[in-house]
């Protein structure tokens, strides 16, 4: 059944995220001919920060969590644990999931169209080596995604609930770099704003309060989600040129029981068209 794990695993009546219509993937299938095929790079704060690619295809999302995010270094080469497909309609979310599977904070970092470079995209996937060229914001040009020996590597290739590790490369060409993506362009393509920003945008108490809304588990993994999103802001402020950060949300990121409000992210910290002016610069 289409999207039966991705449904499995969620309570609608908790979570923001899409339910996933199988009517909308099967509209979906039909029109990406011509629209072009989405795909998307989202960030998530959870128990663990991590990236996760997702391509279109016979209108769902295919699913790896990259742990380290994308690297436009064609030597480093990215472990990508593939997961479970992903209703079309989640390829634009970005919010915050309260509690249960997958809860913490979910950021739109990378959205665009992909093509594959192979005839036979099942058959691509059914023998673990999928070349495919992306036209987002932030990751263009040529990649593959091949699936490893290592744990459960030997387990079905297009099969969409088992488990198994592929490694994200970048080939080399115009768009591949020594540029670390991830921390040069950290922000939200939809939003323009960082964790705290969303978070902020979301539940205004819980920003406020710096406390998450409920208690035991999710309670403390709310904490410590709140605290690395504060942290990671911070970080990006320490490094950021041009405009010096802002105080207030400098000094929000230093107290426990900060009292600064919700702030848009800082324009000037957008990056959107950065890598391709990068990429540009370094042709020239
Ligand atoms: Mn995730």
């Amino acid at each position: 059944m289409v999207l039966e794990k991705y449904k499995q695993k969620r309570n609608f009546t908790s979570t923001p995220e899409p339910s996933g219509d199988v009517k909308v993937a099967a509209e979906r299938a039909k029109k990406a001919a011509a629209d072009g095929l989405f795909f998307c790079v989202q960030k998530h704060l959870a128990s663990h920060l991590h990236y996760d690619f997702r391509l279109e295809y016979k209108g769902v999302l295919l699913s790896w969590a990259v742990p380290k995010g994308p690297s436009l270094d064609p030597k480093t080469k990215r472990l990508a644990m593939h997961v479970e497909d992903h209703p079309f309609e989640y390829g634009t979310f970005e919010g915050v999931i309260p509690s249960g599977y997958g809860a913490g904070i979910v950021m739109l970092w990378d959205q665009g169209t992909w093509t594959p470079q192979v005839d036979d995209v099942d058959a691509a996937l059914k023998k673990g080596d999928l070349k495919f060229t992306l036209d987002g914001y932030k990751l263009k040009g040529s990649w593959v995604l091949v699936r490893t020996r290592g744990w459960g590597g030997s387990r079905g290739g297009g099969s969409s609930d088992a488990k198994t590790s592929w490694l994200l490369i970048k080939h080399r060409d115009d768009w591949a770099g020594a540029v670390d993506i991830a921390e040069f362009a950290p922000l939200s393509v939809k939003s323009e704003g960082d964790f705290a920003d969303i978070l902020a945008q979301d539940n205004p108490d819980i920003w406020r309060s710096n406390r998450p809304a409920e208690g035991g588990d999710t309670g403390k993994l709310f904490q410590s989600i709140i605290t690395r999103a504060l942290a990671l802001k911070a970080e990006r402020e320490g490094h950021a040129e041009g405009p010096a950060p802002r105080a207030s949300a400098k000094a929000g990121a230093k107290r426990k029981t900060g009292s600064a409000k919700a702030t848009p992210a800082p324009r000037a910290a957008s990056t959107k068209k950065a890598p391709t002016a990068t990429a540009r610069a370094k042709r020239s």
